[in-house]
């Protein structure tokens, strides 16, 4: 069911416990979106809070209240080390009866399921993504009514009430305009004009790539003069430790040129995946590589379950993202092979890349920078 903006802003201005979520591994337009949203929901009084599925990535906890983001994996990470230790520390005193009388210990013993505590709301906001790119979230809210309000062309809700604009470079340029019809000045809370900043900046390459607009710029100038400083933000953003940027170094010797140089990947297994630590951003390198139409990354962080990020100068990536049940942009698209062995998800792959670059004229397409995520 389509919304109009107006309807979800009359949606957010009637409920009053209202719980924002994104997609799971968020990035800076999910993080900006969502507190975004959240700094203004509160400004006009009313209970609002982030919950998501993954953690926040510590770039951005140069957002304000970043930190105190709910974090599902997060809450289960820290319940799991208690449990952990509780048992490991019950081992050890196996006499004691304060260890006997510990619940984390006979969690622990039992191997019990780690449940994150439920939230009731009144409503649900899901923004940059589809209702099923949100985790566990949509099982721990328990809400009256739920809409989405999305910026990526591929989004096919039917069943929530849905507001996607495929023109808006960035959910947060989405959220730009909602909160100025709602009456929202960026002057009076600079949290919520930085958070709505870092949607926009990082969704367009800091507004470097093609979904770059003159509204997105006229947005940006407004929020600048709201107080925003863009070298901040970037700076934090872009800051990497040693030992990531050394990761990278080891993962980009795993780079091949697909297609007789028409594409170029990085496929790194489950194997290869226990040596880096950290390949975030490694698609903005390869995408870079003179003279291709395609660029693709495949990680196996978890065994048989890939996960694939693609990057083109004009060819429909999301086309090929979504025969894999994914999604995203022309330019920049992604999609996941569950329960697939590696090498069975990267032929699968490979063909329909091969597929579409048999297809594809250069020069026909929606030329430009490759990116706009
Ligand atoms: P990424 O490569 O993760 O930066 O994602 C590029 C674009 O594709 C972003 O707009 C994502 O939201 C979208 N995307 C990535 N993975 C998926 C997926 N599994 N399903 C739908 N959209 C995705
Ligand atoms: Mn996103
Ligand atoms: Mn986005």
């Amino acid at each position: 069911m389509e919304l109009t903006l107006h309807e979800a802003a009359e949606k957010l201005r009637q409920a009053d416990r209202i719980v924002l979520t994104a997609h799971e591994h968020p990035d800076g337009d999910a993080v900006g979106s969502t507190m975004g949203l959240m700094y203004f929901l509160q400004s006009l009084g009313k209970q609002a809070q982030v919950i998501l599925e993954d953690k926040v990535s510590k770039n951005l906890h140069i957002l304000p209240g970043a930190r105190e983001v709910r974090q599902l994996k997060w809450e289960q990470e820290i319940a799991e080390k208690a449990a952990e230790e509780a048992a490991e520390k019950a081992k050890a005193e196996p006499e004691s009866e304060k260890a006997q009388e510990n619940p984390a210990v006979n969690a622990g013993e039992k191997k019990e399921e780690w449940e994150p505590e439920p939230v009731e709301a009144d409503l649900l906001v899901i923004l940059d993504t589809s209702a099923d790119r949100i985790g566990r979230v949509k099982d721990v809210v328990k809400a009256a009514a739920v809409i989405n309000i999305d910026h990526h062309i591929t989004n096919q809700e039917k069943e929530l009430p849905v507001y996607v604009d495929g023109q808006a470079a960035a959910c947060a340029e989405i959220l730009f305009e909602l909160i100025r019809a709602m009456g929202g000045d960026f002057s009076k809370n600079l949290p919520m004009a930085q958070c709505i900043y870092t949607g926009l900046a990082t969704d367009t390459g800091f507004f470097r790539f093609s979904n770059t607009t003159a509204h997105t710029m006229h947005a940006a100038a407004e929020l600048l003069a709201a107080g925003v400083e863009p070298n901040v933000i970037s700076e934090a953003l872009e800051v990497k430790p040693y030992e990531d940027i050394m990761s990278l170094a080891k993962a980009m010797e795993h780079i091949e040129l697909l297609h007789d140089g028409r594409g170029a990947g990085v496929f790194l297994d489950y194997e290869t995946m226990q040596e880096i630590r950290h390949t975030d951003g490694i698609v903005d390198m390869v995408r870079v590589i003179e003279g291709i139409d395609i660029a693709v990354v495949m990680k196996e962080k978890i065994k048989d379950n890939a996960r694939v990020s693609m990057r083109s100068t004009g060819l429909d990536v999301s086309a090929i993202a979504k025969t894999f049940g994914g999604g995203g942009h022309v330019r920049a698209a992604g999609c996941g092979f569950r329960n697939t062995p590696f090498e069975t998800a990267k032929a699968k792959l490979l063909s329909a890349v091969d597929a579409a670059l048999d297809a594809y004229v250069p020069g026909t397409g929606e030329e430009g920078t490759p990116g706009n995520v």
